[in-house]
């Protein structure tokens, strides 16, 4: 198995740490807002990630954290902690606001079929770890401590930029001196934050009440779950600098051998444009509920994780066009095995050389392998699926349709998590017919306004817009969007 190690910026063969055994720490969200599609691409590929080293016979162990205290709106360690913010925004508890989005995030990574995480730890929970891990680094000489405030000492630390290949010198032209900062020098960052009066969230520390610095948690909860050495580390692209240089630099200046691999997924755009978390209009329950889950896992699959990946309405159409392909062949195999189930016991049986879908578990494997080539193992999905078409219009065996079944079983359902019960059981297919019944309505609506029976036709614009659905008239015909419901107007 070749992955792409951003450490060394270079494909390499992974070596386990521990024969068949495989520790992955994914950077999660920061829990204080709705999370949107760019929260997606992360979870959806590490989940595959994970179900790929499970189908190659290795025991996963898969840690994602919630961030709910100490990410700040400002990267110079200054402004306010985004859930505070967020909590007074809402009139609710900080860890009520964490609370709220950490279940919207969940319920729409269900809805992607992503499952959970073995262990998702809480940085507020780990305030006593991390509190550790902040009195080592002071008792090595690489942090200090201003006035309730400990930092750490990037000047120390000889290893600082192993990660990003950013030299100190670029850091500090782009970096804000504060005024008001009390470090010794622009590039050290918080262990440990001095609470100011008012400030919620707060723990007592041998240096006052104060709060954890965001990049201590992920140092503290990775190497307490995975141990001090573990084999990858996974964020988004935006993570290299500073969060992930400073993880780097806290858990080795504090003797832990920390990742051997660390992968990093690229930016979402939005028809060509970096998306932009203000924008709002991509929040990931508007989009599960227009497009299922199912959909919007395929389509981010679609694209390789270090590639950017573009979203629009139309790439996203295609996509579920696409998807329908391949869930109708599976759909159509799964009829035919359920009516002959002897067969796929006699095919699983079999020997691989008797398989006939040898070749494209090969391909499909080679493509996985490289780096996790998910385009090209769909591409290979497309391949059978035109071939076992091609047969079952033909009437073939049982047996050869059994090998198909199982073929899909072990790609498409297992390893990438597009079709089967999952995919099946999703608003996919309430999609789909939601799709159908507002055509069907539309189509009514035109043909009223065509016969000019505008009160008709305006009745069923007016109904639609009170259940929360907008048509729109584009080239392509009618669409349609959900949208805030209409007060009914009574006469
Ligand atoms: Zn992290």
């Amino acid at each position: 198995m070749q992955l792409y190690n951003t450490l060394t910026r270079q494909k390499e063969t992974f070596v386990p740490l521990s024969e068949g055994h495989v520790g992955i720490y994914v950077c999660g969200p920061t829990v204080y807002s709705e999370p949107h599609i760019g929260n997606a691409r992360g979870p959806v590929f590490f989940d595959v990630i994970r179900r790929w080293f499970e189908h190659e016979g290795y025991r996963v162990r898969y840690v994602s954290n919630i961030t709910d205290v100490g990410h700040l709106t400002d990267d110079a360690d200054e402004g306010e902690d985004k859930l505070a913010k967020r909590a007074k925004l809402e009139q609710l508890e900080p860890m009520e606001i964490a609370e709220k989005y950490f279940w919207r995030y969940f319920d729409a990574m269900t809805a992607l079929g992503v499952r959970r995480p073995d262990i998702i730890p809480r940085a507020s929970g780990h305030i006593t770890e991390q509190l550790t891990m902040t009195q080592t680094l002071l008792e090595r000489g690489l942090a200090y401590e201003r006035g309730g405030n400990v930092y750490f000492d990037v000047s120390a630390w000889g290893g600082y930029g192993e990660l990003s290949g950013r030299k100190a010198d670029d850091q500090q032209e782009g970096t804000r001196v504060e005024v008001r900062s009390d470090k010794d020098d622009p590039r050290d960052f918080a262990l440990w934050k001095r609470a100011e009066a008012g400030h919620i969230m707060r723990w007592p520390s041998p240096w006052g009440d104060g709060f954890p610095g965001w990049h201590l948690e992920c140092s503290v909860m990775s190497t307490k779950y995975l141990g001090d050495t573990f084999d990858i580390h996974g964020g988004g692209l935006d993570l290299i600098f500073p969060h992930h240089e400073c993880e780097i630099a806290q858990a080795k200046g504090a003797g832990k051998g920390f990742a051997n691999y660390w992968l990093h997924w690229n930016f979402l755009t939005f028809g060509g444009e970096k998306m932009a978390k203000s924008k709002g209009a991509l929040a990931l329950s508007e989009l599960i509920a227009q497009h299922g889950g199912v959909a919007l896992r395929f389509h981010l699959l679609s694209a390789h994780y270090r590639s950017v990946s573009d979203f629009s309405d139309e790439s996203l159409y295609a996509s579920k066009q696409g998807l329908r392909r391949l869930q109708d062949t599976y759909t159509e195999l799964t009829r035919r095995t359920d009516a002959q189930p002897d067969a796929e016991a006699d095919a699983q049986a079999g020997t691989p050389r008797d398989d006939p879908f040898a070749p494209y578990r090969d391909r499909f494997a080679a493509a996985m392998n490289d780096d996790f080539n998910t385009p090209q193992a769909v591409a290979v999905l497309f391949d059978s699926s035109r071939n076992v078409n091609a047969a079952l219009s033909k009437n073939p065996n049982a047996g050869f349709v059994a090998a198909a079944k199982a073929f899909f079983d072990e790609t498409a359902r297992d390893v990438l998590g597009i079709v089967g019960e999952q995919a099946d059981g999703s608003a996919e297919d309430d999609t789909a017919l939601l799709d159908g019944l507002i055509e069907l309505v539309s189509e009514q609506r035109q043909g009223a306004r065509l016969r000019r029976d505008f009160p008709t036709s305006d009745a069923i614009r007016d109904r639609l817009a009170e259940l929360g659905v907008a048509l729109e008239d584009t080239p392509e015909g009618v669409r349609w969007k959900r949208s805030t419901p209409k007060e009914k107007v009574t006469p």
